[in-house]
């Protein structure tokens, strides 16, 4: 089959790779229909050291079931499913508390096994992993479907850990496809305040009608005395970081209030997080790491169908499995928010 393989910063190539097939009893082999590419793969694509090897790319993806082995119960052939980021069992004891992501036998799609980027997948672990999709695989939902893999889900839980609820003033650092996907959550939890932080005209414009009532398109300093002048001095109930970068968790942890909670799902790009002394007389509360999306799709889902939400909207580009190099380039150009593989 074909997939995209990364062998260094900037160098993604659609080859062929072996076809996956069923290994464990296990598993399920997944004939992709939708994948994408992430504002996470961005980061090996700036900086990712030379590999002779490479490492498959995609954690993203919906697709028919093809095959399954003998142990697998809840999908079969012929279902359209959609995958989490994270591959997991279901039943160990951080699975069973809804933190698939810290799953005891799970794991994370590409590098040597298969990714999302590519014509099929070998899904481990398919019973705990999988959720089957009761519509057609062209269905006009399938964008909006796709992001319960990730960007839908991960907002979903910024928001969560930065406890968003009805009344709450909330701050969005970051206007990728993550923070637009936060805005949506913020919004669907309740809060009354939604502050984007970001710079980008089109993602502005698409928060805006997600529900962000205010846009800081400053940095830094300047960043965090507007958000203060937004909020009559008093700063944000709750804070979504969405980048990772080192500039924006500042932002994100100063411009909390006393008493509030920041929700980090960006990747961290630092080992510290900045402002310990002044976030510990703050009383804020620092949560927040990679989304257990599993456990968020049940939940989101119902809104995905009727309409209430459409995160699918992040997507402003489609491609086939041959257009993925160049939709690299587009998203870390800023050219694109999100883009679509259609298979
Ligand atoms: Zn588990």
């Amino acid at each position: 089959m074909r997939a995209t393989v990364m062998y260094g910063a900037g160098d993604v190539r659609v080859e062929t790779v072996p076809d996956p097939r069923i290994d464990e009893p296990s598993d399920a082999l997944v004939r992709v229909t939708r994948a994408c590419i992430c504002g996470s793969d961005l980061w090996p694509y700036q900086k990712m050291e030379p590999s002779p090897t490479g490492s498959r790319m995609g954690h993203e993806f919906i697709g028919v079931v093809e095959d399954v082995g003998a142990d697998v119960r809840t999908v079969k052939k012929g279902d359209l499913v959609v995958a989490p980021f994270a591959w997991s069992d279901g039943t160990c004891e951080f699975c069973r508390r809804g933190l698939q992501t810290s799953c005891l036998h799970g794991g994370f799609w590409g590098g040597q096994l298969d990714g999302g980027q590519g014509e099929a997948v070998r899904v481990p672990l398919a019973d705990g992993t999988l959720v089957r999709l009761s519509v057609a695989k062209d269905d006009a939902l399938m964008p909006a479907l796709l992001t319960l893999s990730d960007v839908m889900g991960t907002g979903h839980h910024a928001a969560l850990a930065a406890k968003v609820g009805p009344g709450k003033v909330v701050a969005v650092v970051g206007d990728g496809a993550v923070g637009l996907c936060g805005v949506i959550a913020a919004r669907r939890l309740g809060a009354e305040q939604i502050i984007l932080l970001g710079r980008h005209a089109d993602r502005i414009a698409l928060a805006r009608e997600f529900g962000a009532t205010d846009i800081v398109s400053e940095r830094g300093e300047a960043a965090v005395e507007r958000v203060g002048e937004l909020t009559g001095g008093l700063g944000a109930h709750s804070v979504l970081e969405c980048v990772g970068h080192g500039q924006s968790t500042e932002a994100a942890v100063s411009i909390a209030r006393p008493g509030g909670a920041v929700g980090r799902v960006g990747v961290p790009q630092r080992e510290v997080i900045p402002a310990a002394v002044p976030t510990f007389f703050k009383n804020v509360t620092i949560s927040g790491g990679p989304a257990p999306v599993r456990a968020y799709i049940e939940e989101l889902l119902p809104d995905v169908l009727d309409g209430r939400i459409q995160p699918g909207r992040v997507f402003d580009r489609v491609t086939a499995l041959d257009g993925v190099p160049d939709g690299y380039r587009a998203m870390n150009a800023r050219e694109a928010i999100k883009v679509m593989i259609a298979f």
